[in-house]
């Protein structure tokens, strides 16, 4: 404490553990692979990039504060109206603003336990307060998620599928959640990994959307699309949701080249489906090689699997994880995601992955 009087940010604001993004260097290696942070191995679409450089001409420009012309094209990919879109820079900017418009102090926001930590970051950035749903196997447990709801909840998020887990609910089940939950609580999906997804018991959530007043479903540009350092996500929700988020959003929140990208990645779905061929191609392969290792593999459906490391001495996720790291390959620790025993590691290209098994045998097999 000091002595002096000094500005306070509200109270929750230093309850936030910072995150800390996934490694992105390997200190000492003459290549270093990147599989820590869920990016794609393929890039971006050429398009899209082609696009960007473009917007280049016109940097002194404002962007158009709506996005029209992106709302537009994600309008027609997906079948949706144009004016229950939101886009903002990154998903997160979107989760944050879902939660100061709709959180104030003491309210409460459930997320599960290996719940995408953006969650309790922005609910205790608005002084609200996040509550912990037990996952059974890793995986979201509606029972429990209800069981978690008091008078003061007023958001449930749920990452579906969820990152680090890697693991999904049916929308049998989404839609039981919904159906149990107050008409005033507001549903969270976060469908950041569902254009990987090929099990035709998912529903990345336009459907609930679509047909209820308080589910909004968020996406990303940062995953199958390839574009993360641009910073590009939009949501899909009920008019009165989408008014209040456009109430409190920055005027210009999405940049120009964003836009432009955005808008030429959209239409490129040759590129968008090359990506999901090649994840589910080698998703399944390292699914199957890590785990033949004698390393627990928590069955994923995203572009990225969790792997279960042994506790004893020689073999665990801290010792597997330093010695990637000095062969090059990046892979993300989950202690802040209360997985001290985990990594996560991404699909990458099929260099890296043939790598990483290779690494992760010679890590298995060393003398201890
Ligand atoms: C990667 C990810 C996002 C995307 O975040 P951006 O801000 O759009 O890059 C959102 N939700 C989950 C669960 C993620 O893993």
């Amino acid at each position: 404490m000091s002595a002096l009087p000094r500005p306070q940010p509200r109270p929750g604001v230093l309850a936030i553990d910072p995150y800390v993004p996934g490694k992105s260097a390997a200190p000492g290696v003459a290549r270093a692979y990147k599989l820590s942070s869920n990016e794609s191995p393929l890039g971006a679409s050429p398009h899209a990039l082609a696009a960007y450089r473009a917007a280049a001409a016109h940097l002194h420009d404002y962007p158009d504060g709506t996005a029209g012309e992106l709302r537009a094209a994600i309008a027609r990919a997906y079948g949706l109206d144009p004016n229950r879109i939101v886009c903002g820079a990154g998903s997160d900017d979107l989760l944050n603003l879902i939660a100061r418009a709709y959180l104030g102090d003491q309210d409460e926001a459930i997320h599960t336990t290996h719940g995408f930590l953006v969650y309790p970051i922005a609910t205790l950035g608005c002084g609200a307060r996040p509550v912990v749903a037990p996952e059974k196997d890793f995986i979201a447990d509606v029972d429990a998620i209800l069981a978690a709801v008091s008078a003061r909840t007023k958001i449930v998020f749920l990452a579906n599928p969820n990152n680090p887990t890697g693991t999904y609910i049916a929308f049998d089940e989404v839609r039981r959640l919904h159906r149990a939950l107050a008409p005033h609580v507001l549903f969270v999906i976060d469908a950041a990994y569902a254009e990987y997804v090929s099990r035709n018991d998912y529903e990345a959530g336009i459907e609930l959307v679509a047909t209820s007043d308080n589910v909004v479903m968020c996406r990303t540009f940062s995953k199958i699309h390839g574009l993360a350092a641009l910073r590009l996500g939009w949501m899909y929700g009920p008019a009165h949701v989408i008014d209040a988020i456009n109430r409190i959003r920055g005027p210009f929140n999405v940049s120009a080249p964003a836009i432009a990208a955005g808008v030429a990645a959209v239409a490129d779905t040759a590129h968008v489906e090359r990506s999901r061929v090649h994840n589910e191609q080698w998703l399944g392969w390292l699914t199957q090689e890590i785990r033949a290792l004698g390393i627990d593999v928590t069955p994923s459906v995203g572009n990225f699997l969790l792997m279960h490391f042994p506790r004893a001495a020689g073999r665990t996720a801290a010792e597997a994880d330093a010695f990637l790291a000095r062969r090059g390959l990046i892979v993300r620790r989950l202690d802040a995601y209360k997985l001290p025993h985990a990594l996560r590691m991404s699909v990458g290209s099929e260099e890296a992955n043939r790598l990483a098994v290779a690494a992760l045998a010679e890590f298995m097999g060393q003398k201890t």
